[in-house]
């Protein structure tokens, strides 16, 4: 028998899961699935580590009740699935833990009335995410939960990093640069040192490019700078964000346009970045098979940008070791990472063109300067370590689950 922790990453209208079991120190993936179009025609899907289907389902419209019937639907199905294994605690992929929250954490009501606060710097995300917290909290109330930033691992960024030119008491309300996809930069900068010795004790930028999209700068595997600021909106182009804007447009929008700010929030959440410069699609995978020019600029106006930011992130770091690609496009889209390596040419990266099409690990020469690197991002992993680090789980020291 062993303790099973089960991940889980609420978004708008999908709950992906994975279960960790613990073998001492040791996180072994059981099993991981899907519950998607959760405002629609909900589908369930869990695999094992094979990729062996051990469940499936649909249900028509209006029949599961959202996230509050997945998270219900998911608990019967682990209940069924986990055997000998005993569920004994969930960690939860929570977008933004604002100023207060530097490291993850046992949730309790009061806790989730703190997060909700945060809902407003996150509005994409940080409700969807709350949503399994609070189904659990009120049906299995003895089960401990813990809440995982995005924000937490950029927390050590310096106060200059993190600031905003704004007057010192709207800084002090909180307004100034979180960063996010923090579990995903802790994972790479924890995995690293097996890549690049060197470039873990030095100077790297990781492009975690998935559908939101960001680059973030790593000294010593430390988190110094990052694309994303406030929100989850600023930095690069994203499939549907926007990424950095001349807060002037946002005044245009308001004078010219008459467009108030859920309308605003619409057009630079939902309908920018790659959908809105293409016209054609929020997906890269549709973009590089597209023959529409708009799908061609929006691929331009994505690597051009991130090229330019490359350049402000190596200048926070004052030189360049390494470039690591991660996620849905860095991980599988090797023209984009073809046109960022040409771009940071500059910085001393020369592209191993057979080596980038075979997908890595390892995309630059031998002789170049500054290396590149695919390396895959596991968050859910990271998740996992997290809560058993934090509740002492399948350890000497045995469950902790005393509320900080
Ligand atoms: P999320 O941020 O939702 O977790 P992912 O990390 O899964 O997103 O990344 C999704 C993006 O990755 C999409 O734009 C998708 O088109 C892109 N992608 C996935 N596979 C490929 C591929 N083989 N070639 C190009 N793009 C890909």
């Amino acid at each position: 028998m062993s303790v099973a922790i089960l991940v889980l990453n609420a978004g708008s209208s999908s709950l992906k899961f994975s279960v960790f079991l613990c073998d001492g120190e040791i996180l072994k993936p059981y099993l991981s699935g899907r519950l998607e179009q959760l405002l629609s025609t909900p589908q369930f899907v869990a695999t094992d580590v094979s990729g062996v289907v051990l469940g499936q389902r649909r249900w028509a419209r209006g029949e599961l009740a959202g996230h509050d019937g997945a998270t219900a639907y998911l608990a019967r199905f682990l209940h069924d699935h986990l055997g000998e294994h005993q569920l004994g605690a969930v960690g939860h992929r929570v977008v933004h833990g604002g100023l207060e929250f530097a490291s993850p954490i046992l949730v309790t009501e009061k806790i989730v009335a703190k997060l909700t606060q945060l809902v407003p710097l996150a509005p994409l995300h940080q409700a969807h995410n709350l949503k399994p917290i609070r189904a659990l909290l009120a049906e299995r109330p003895e089960l401990p939960q813990v809440a995982c930033f995005d924000t937490a691992f950029h927390h050590g960024q310096s106060e200059l990093a993190q600031a905003f030119a704004l007057p010192a008491e709207i800084t002090e309300r909180g307004v100034r640069r979180y960063g996010f996809h923090g579990l995903s930069y802790e994972y790479l900068a924890s995995v690293l040192p097996t890549y690049d010795n060197a470039a873990a004790a030095g100077r790297t930028i990781v492009c975690h490019l998935g559908n939101g999209a960001s680059l973030c700068a790593l000294r010593a595997g430390r988190s110094v700078a990052s694309t994303m600021g406030f929100t989850p909106l600023d930095g690069i182009p994203m499939g549907t964000r926007c990424g950095s804007l001349d807060p002037g447009v946002v005044l245009y929008l308001i004078d010219e346009l008459k467009m108030d700010a859920r309308g605003i929030e619409d057009l630079l959440y939902r309908q920018s970045g790659l959908l809105g410069v293409s016209g054609v699609s929020n997906d890269m995978r549709t973009l590089l098979a597209s023959e529409e020019p708009g799908a061609a600029a929006a691929v331009e106006l994505f690597t051009y940008r991130i090229g330019r930011e490359l350049g402000s992130l190596a200048a926070a770091l004052g030189g360049l070791d390494a470039l690591v690609f991660t996620a849905g496009i860095g991980e599988h889209a090797a023209p984009i990472r073809e046109r960022i390596c040409r771009a940071a040419g500059w910085l001393g990266v020369e592209l191993d063109h057979a080596a980038n099409l075979a997908g890595g690990p390892r995309i630059s020469t031998k002789g170049s300067q500054t290396a590149a690197w695919v390396i895959p991002t596991n968050e859910e992993l990271m998740i996992a370590q997290h809560t058993q680090r934090r509740l002492s789980l399948g350890t000497a020291n045995g469950p902790n689950s005393e509320p900080e």
